[in-house]
């Protein structure tokens, strides 16, 4: 008897969605539009439909060691992967086109992002005559042209980020505080790391100055960092001390190389052009003394980057943190109870008249107010940089920075959580609940997944688990590993490290 219409279709649409959420899936965003060849050609390639062994362009054998992550932002298709080309391993980026021409097309080849890139595969090619892949830097980019593909099956409804690694079977079968314990120590290796750097710089430049440059780094997010540290640099935070609110901003967003006689003369126009024109008024006075001349221009990216991230908002909360520093200067002295309170009493206070209704200098104003810094990055700030340069002070602020909450997820906490949880999503949303427990997840990421080239094969990662569970069950609570990644702590850190006196891992028990 043939199944009844559409009982049957139905019955299949199940069986796909659990095959596709086994590989631990990203939703497309609604209404996202689906670009049918390239996407199609990307997921198929993915998902391995093409195979792993090819023949490059020069004839050279080509094989797939490992498709690396799909890459949801800017820049080539699939970062950190791992590619034989003639018998050498080469690690990078791998772009996928629908044609060898859209590298051209789509000015990858001036475009430096593309430099990594050791593999170019693509559908089809011009019937006569070679393009090559070249990129910014003249480097030659290894080619290869897939096999003949159908274009009948449309792709999956859900596309897979990264898939599940080797060590995910052996982390199912410890238990949760096994698991807790050994995040908590990769958070405490990170936070110790962190406190190193900001103590050496503390040490060279002054501890304020060392906070002040961390702060700045930190708002710059990956893009803008290395501008926001020198600019931290160029205008130090005694310096700025010493100046009213206007001529602090002035100064940062002089330096920055944001403001011109232009600007300052109202060619921006509407509402923005009183406030261009004080920051102006302000920055004229000191302009001779600070401004740094063309050729030690500061570099701003703003390509890539989302309008509430634009660099002109980064530089308005530096100055903004500025007015607050005798407040950040007693967290970062004194021990507070509960750090998701700080983080709400300052979502409260900051504020700007202007940068909560714009996204940069003489922009329109917003239809609505939009925080200057949000939830986030401000948990951000504190367990990237006062939390590390407390601790340097204390080793007791240890359980502050245990009960901050973690940041929505973000592209490289949702692949590690994927690799290392595949499709468990309660244990994906345990792990990932506190900030702690994501920073020790994005440690494990970078301590094995980037560096690994095999695919899983020769990571070494799940054969060491079986040793931390030896370690777990050990005599001594402090004696295992987790105890040995936090030595530089006192006593007090290492039991919230390895014990289960923490508020984090009490917690674990109420969400699991
Ligand atoms: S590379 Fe290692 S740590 Fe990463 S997913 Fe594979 S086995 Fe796990």
């Amino acid at each position: 008897m043939s199944p009844r219409y559409p009982a049957a279709a139905e019955r299949y649409e199940q069986f796909r969605e659990r095959v596709w959420a086994a590989a631990g899936i990203i939703v497309r965003a609604p209404g996202s539009r689906f670009l049918p060849d390239e996407l199609e050609i990307q997921a198929r390639w993915f998902g391995g439909e093409y195979g792993r062994c090819f023949q490059g362009s020069e004839g050279e054998p080509v094989e797939i060691v490992q498709f690396g992550h799909w890459n949801r932002g800017a820049g080539p298709d699939f970062t950190e992967a791992a590619v034989r080309i003639d018998g050498v391993l080469r690690r990078g980026d791998i772009e996928v086109d629908p044609d060898v021409r859209d590298w051209e097309r789509h000015g990858h080849g001036a475009n430096p992002r593309f430099n990594g890139v050791v593999l170019h595969v693509f559908a089809d090619q011009p019937a006569l005559g070679r393009v090559f892949t070249r990129t910014e830097a003249h480097g030659n980019v290894a080619q290869v042209l897939l096999p003949q593909y159908s274009g009948l099956q449309g792709p999956p409804d859900f596309l897979p980020e990264a898939f599940p690694g080797r060590c995910r079977a052996p982390l199912s079968r410890m238990d949760d505080e096994e698991v807790a314990s050994l995040l908590v120590s990769a958070a405490q290796f990170r936070l110790r790391r962190k406190s190193e750097r900001l103590g050496a710089m503390g040490r060279a430049t002054g501890p304020e100055q060392a906070l002040f440059q961390g702060l700045a780094e930190a708002l710059g997010y990956r893009h803008n960092k290395t501008s926001m540290a020198v600019l931290a640099q160029r205008c130090p935070v005694d310096e700025l001390a010493g100046l009213d609110g206007p001529a602090r901003e002035a100064r940062l967003f002089g330096c920055a190389g944001f403001l011109s006689p232009e600007i300052g003369g109202g060619a921006c126009g509407g509402d923005a052009a009183p406030y261009l024109r004080r920051l102006w008024d302000r920055w004229w006075t000191m302009r001779d003394r600070h401004e740094p001349s063309r050729l030690r221009a500061l570099a701003w990216r703003g390509d890539g980057t989302r309008p509430l991230n634009h660099p002109h908002r980064r530089v308005g909360a530096l100055a903004l943190l500025l007015e607050k520093w005798e407040v950040l200067r007693e967290l970062w002295e004194k021990p507070v109870n509960n750090s998701e309170k700080v983080v709400n009493k300052w979502l409260a206070d900051l504020s700007h008249p202007y940068w909560d209704r714009h996204y940069s200098l003489g922009s329109k104003p917003t239809p609505k107010p939009v925080r200057i810094v949000g939830r986030d990055r401000l948990r951000d700030l504190l367990g990237n940089v006062v939390f590390p340069g407390a601790i340097g002070i204390s080793p007791d602020r240890w359980r502050d920075y245990l009960g901050l909450g973690g940041v929505a997820s973000n592209q490289k906490l949702r692949r590690a959580a994927l690799r290392l949880f595949g499709p468990d999503e309660q244990r994906r949303k345990l792990f990932t609940r506190y900030y702690h427990q994501q920073q020790g997840l994005l440690q494990i990421f970078e301590d094995f997944c980037l560096e690994d080239a095999s695919d899983c094969r020769d990571c070494p990662f799940p054969e060491q688990l079986a040793q931390w569970r030896g370690a777990e069950a050990g005599p001594s609570p402090n004696g295992g590993q987790a105890a040995r990644a936090g030595a530089p702590f006192s006593e007090a850190g290492l039991a919230g490290a390895g014990g289960t006196a923490s508020p984090a891992d009490s917690a674990y028990a109420r969400v699991g």
